[in-house]
Parts: structure tokens; sequence; C-alpha cells
């Protein structure tokens, strides 16, 4: 039941928000006539609008609140943490305790060799960092030539200058003339979207050798690094397939080149183990995290350093870079209530044995849906294709926008998934209940037979 329907406030921050807010990736025309919903509490995995709708948040906030929404605990930590020492910076040798704290847990979970903290505030500026840390390692190895990198079409790794131009998204690419010089992409492994008459174990080979293609056109002693997510988040939650990962791996260890695992999604559970890069059993030198990091509750992001890169660095002095908000003391403290939230109740290892597998086997059941050309998913990752012919895998023509047709059915129906084009997906709080899986399952179901009706008519 609404607690308070045609709350007159709705109107007044549609306003407010149209006079003075410049909402990210939002469409300024659309958001004039509209106005945004307006998202005023949350509690677990619901949220609830200024209209009083109760809305199951499929996405975990933006991939991020992992633990749910109201963990008091995160409250108390941070409000602690605010009254003792509220700010200080690590630059120029100085720390804080929360800071290494939370550096040494995050190394305790990491894959072995990775053990090295660098704190920013955002996924981008962790790729940013990586950047110039990794060219900076090129150079002190003596290879200064060493700079560019090699990422994916599609793939998203932020929206500051460096995290666009490393993200694979054309949308973002025509705006503000990226990518930036050096840093270059290859083909993403989505078979589904792009593999043709190929199998898809055929086509994530092929996919696979793009890199070693690519490493052989620019030549080695020019490349520095590939960056990839273990699965493509915002580009459509794209698993690849089964004979990618290792065959990148081959092509990995047969070139002397970095690899940076963008872990911000996959990282801290998501897959049902503490990293993509365990889910795949990658052997990344660095690893960008945030996200689930601190649960969203306050910002926080940051690069692992491997062994190997440390060392480097370590050896040569000075590295020129930093944030004002470099492992901020409030933000360390939320995260590492945050790991403990996670390690104490176990929720990566229930996500992995229980809830996990309960959501992937009742996504499936909407594969035979009429509309649905393709239901996958890992751990708590799932992504439904839209699609007008189930064999051909032949979409609905773009002006028919089917994805968004769906998003705004389950926007309705107390729901969010997000669209991505026509592919459907979802990234609920990893403490998501059967119970509430259900729901999410029956309402999806709803929200697919209300878009195949509008399609069909
Ligand atoms: C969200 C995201 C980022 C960027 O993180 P921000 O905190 O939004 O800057 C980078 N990489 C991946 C894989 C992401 O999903």
């Amino acid at each position: 039941m609404s607690k308070h329907v045609n709350n007159p406030k709705t109107a007044q921050w549609q306003a407010m928000s149209r006079a003075h807010h410049l909402a990210p990736f939002s469409d300024y025309k659309q958001l004039a006539e509209k106005g945004p919903r307006i998202i005023t509490e949350a509690k677990g995995v619901y949220l609830w609008d200024s209209e009083g709708h109760k809305i199951l948040d499929g996405m975990a906030g933006l991939w991020c609140v992992a633990v749910g929404y109201g963990r008091e605990e995160l409250v108390e930590a941070a409000a602690t943490q605010m009254r003792q020492l509220p700010f200080y910076n690590t630059f120029f040798q100085t720390a804080h305790p929360p800071v290494l704290e939370l550096a040494q847990a995050i190394a305790e979970l990491a894959p072995p060799g990775m053990n090295h903290l660098f704190f920013t505030g955002s996924g981008s500026e962790g790729n940013d960092t990586m950047l110039r840390l990794v060219r900076h390692y090129w150079a002190c190895q003596g290879q200064p030539n060493k700079k560019i990198i090699i990422a994916r079409e599609n793939g998203y790794h932020g929206s500051t200058v460096a995290g666009a131009s490393l993200g694979g998204m054309k949308g973002m690419h025509e705006q503000g003339d990226l990518p930036i010089p050096g840093i270059t992409h290859i083909p993403q492994p989505y078979w589904f979207g792009e593999g043709g008459d190929k199998s898809p174990e055929e086509f994530g080979l092929w996919a696979a050798d793009q890199l070693e293609a690519k490493i052989l056109e620019l030549g080695v002693e020019n490349v520095a690094a590939f960056i990839a997510e273990p699965i493509q988040g915002a580009g459509g939650v794209i698993i690849p397939p089964e004979s990618y990962w290792p065959r990148i791996k081959e092509i990995l260890a047969k070139y002397d080149i970095l690899f940076v695992a963008d872990e911000v999604i996959c990282g801290f559970g998501r897959t049902g183990q503490w990293f993509g890069s365990d889910y795949y059993g990658l052997k990344p030198d660095l690893m960008t995290i945030a996200k689930g990091l601190t649960s969203g509750y306050v910002p926080m992001g940051g690069l692992i350093v491997g062994d190997k890169v440390f060392d480097a660095i370590e050896a040569h002095g000075d590295f020129n870079h930093g944030f004002t908000y470099s492992g901020h003391p409030v933000a360390a403290a939320v995260g590492l209530e945050n790991l403990r939230i996670l390690k104490e109740e176990g929720i990566v290892e229930r996500v992995r044995a229980e809830t996990a597998p309960y959501l992937q086997s009742r996504l499936r059941e909407l594969a035979e849906h009429p509309l649905v050309g393709e239901v996958r998913g890992v751990g708590m990752l799932g992504a439904i294709e839209l699609v007008r012919d189930k064999a051909t895998r032949t979409r609905y023509p773009d002006e028919v926008a089917a994805g968004m047709v769906c998003r705004g059915h389950c926007f309705t129906n107390g729901l969010i998934m997000r669209a991505v084009g026509d592919t459907m997906i979802i990234a609920p709080p990893l403490v998501i209940s059967r119970a509430e899986i259900d729901e999410l399952v029956e309402k999806a179901r709803k929200c697919l037979d209300l878009t195949l009706r509008d399609l069909s008519a």
C-alpha cells in the first residue's frame, strides 16, 4: 500500500530537478518533460519513492548495495569515525588506522600476490590511477614506449576521460573527442549479439584471438596492458563463452604485457567468489575496485596492485598521483565494516552455495517466454535478451525500443530492472532471499507479458 500517494513534494522536487540538477547519463529533454522518479527511502532489497510505491531493487542501487539497505552497523561505523577523525589526508608520508586496516583486509581477500592498495573516490578514478601507474611501471622498467592499453568494445570502465576512453561505449566516445590516444579496442565476447553463425565456443576463441592479433599489429614493445571486466556489467551482463578466458590466459602468458581485471562489479562477492578473477581463475597484475567495497553507503574505489608492479614502483621511489579523498577515513571505516559483514555473515558463501544457484535456475524459467531469446547469468548477475524471433536471434526494430518498454513496465510494477538496448539486466543485493528472488522472477515474468502485449499491438 502506498504511504502518501500524490505527495505534493514530488512535483516540487521534479521542478527543482529541472531547474538545477544535471543528472548523469540522462536525456535532458526527456527529463524536462517527465521529471525524475524521486527515491526517498530504502530497507533490505526494497526502495520507496516519494509517492510511497515500494520497489524491489533488482540492480542493488547501481550494482553496489551488496549487503542491502538499512544496515545500522555501517551507519555506526561512519558516525564513530566522523567523531574521531572525520578527515585527514594520506599524502606526504601520513596515514590513519582505518585506511591501513582496510588495505590489509582487502589484501587478505584478494588473490595471492595482490597485496598493495591505492585508494580513490570511485571506480573511474581507480582506472585513471591504473593508466598512470601502468605507464609509470613500464617507464621504471626502462620501456617507456610500452604505453598502449588494449580494452574491449562495449566494456565499461567509468566516465572520467581515462575511464570513458578505456571503456568501449560508442555513445560516450562521440561526446568529448574520445578515446584519448594510446587506447585501442578489440571485439567483445558477446555471442548472443555478435556471434553470427559460430557456436559460442568458436566465437569465444575468435574473440580471444583478437587480443593476440592486436598485440602483433601494435608490436608488443608498444603495448602496456590489457584491461577487461571478468563479466561485462554495464555492457549487458555479458558472460563470455567457456572458451574465452582460457585462451586469453594463454595469450597473456605468451606476451610481456600487464593484465588489469576491472573488478568494480564482479568484486566482493557478486559471482559467488570474492572476485571475478577467482571465479575464472585469472591472474591479474592489477584490479580496479569500487561499488561493493562499501556497499555504496559512501563513495570509495581503488586499485589493487600486485607485487610485481609494486616492487618496481617502490624501487623507483616517487609516484606523483593522488586524490584529496584517497583513503578517506570515513569511507575506509565503512568499507572495513562492510567487509566484516560480508565475511562474518557468510554472505558470499551463501550466494555461491544457495541463493545464486536458486536465482539462476528461476531466471532460466523465463527462457520459455515467447519474447525471450536467451537467459544467462553467473552469481547475482543476470540478463534476459528480448527478441522477435527466438530461433534466429532477431531483434525488434530499434524504434520499437523493446527494452525501454519492458523497463517502463518494471517501474510501474515495482521492480527495478535495467535495459541495455533490448537486454534486460539484474544485479540484486547479495543478501536477497529465496522469497524475494521468487518475487523478482514473478514480477519480471509479468512485465515480459505486458511488454509482449504492447509489442504485438
Ligand atoms: C561502475 C564501473 C566503473 C566506474 O565506477 P564509478 O565509481 O562510477 O566511477 C568502472 N568499471 C566498472 C566495471 C564499473 O561497473
